[in-house]
């Protein structure tokens, strides 16, 4: 294979299993997934079947049980902590139902701060805030703190805040799940066109069927194992 047809987040093999009292809860056995640069996958799955799970572990977040997460072909599970730590950092962005923004902090700085900790100047990363926030339709927004906007605008602060250091992979876990239907459609939108337009492999966990069918690809969990759905 080429470097453009591997994928950029290959998950192999991939066990999890949660200790409950004397019996293991087995949530993922044997997950295998690929997502390619470009590709956006819908991981549609009923409520504890494992997305958070899932997701948790493509994000480095949490280590498998068994099996491998490659990230850009390297196995991860045998760095050391501040390699996965680097790795998550510069390849990977978060977008959670919540929105976890710093509420004492404008969306502009909320964007632009987690770019200064990579250590970009002030400058550079007001710049890319802006841009960011601009391309979502948060232009008059910029000054406004968490609490001054809605759940929609503050989802968007969200999104941005998750692609602000150019992550080449995006991990989003029911991001419009808060919203009423005519914003999640608006915000989800925003997103799959932000995700085609930089170029991201995405993996978004959604109950919404409908906005799963806007996706490339839908996927599904079935007895701990990805399943391709029609
Ligand atoms: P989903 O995101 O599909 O709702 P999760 O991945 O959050 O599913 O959870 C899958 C299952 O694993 C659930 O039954 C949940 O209760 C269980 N689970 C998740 N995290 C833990 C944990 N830290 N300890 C024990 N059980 C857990």
């Amino acid at each position: 294979m080429t470097d453009d047809q591997k994928p950029i987040l290959y998950m192999n093999a991939v066990e999890r299993r949660y200790q409950q009292g004397d019996s293991a809860l087995e949530i993922l056995q044997g997950a295998e997934l690929g997502a390619w640069l470009g590709q956006s996958i819908a991981l549609v799955a009923p409520s504890g079947s494992g997305k958070s799970t899932l997701l948790h572990i493509a994000g480095l977040l949490e280590h498998p049980d068994a099996g491998e997460v490659y990230i850009d072909g390297v196995a991860t599970s045998g760095l050391p902590d501040a390699e996965r730590t680097r790795i998550r950092r510069s390849e990977i962005g978060f977008v959670y139902q919540a929105h976890h923004l710093l509420p004492e902090f404008s969306a502009l700085e909320n964007v632009a701060i987690p770019q200064m900790i990579r250590g970009l100047s002030r400058k550079e990363a007001n710049k890319r805030a802006q841009e960011l926030l601009s391309y979502l339709g948060l232009k008059k927004r910029l000054t406004h703190r968490p609490v001054e906007l809605s759940g929609g605008e503050q989802q968007r602060v969200a999104i941005a805040r998750a692609v602000a250091n150019a992550p080449r992979i995006l991990l989003a876990d029911e991001p419009t799940g808060n919203l009423d239907p005519h914003t999640a459609d608006h915000v989800f939108n925003m997103l799959t066109q932000l995700v085609r337009a930089s170029g991201l492999a995405a993996i978004i966990a959604t109950h919404n069927l409908e906005l799963a069918g806007r996706m490339d690809r839908r996927v599904t969990l079935q007895d701990g194992k990805i399943v391709e759905m029609a």
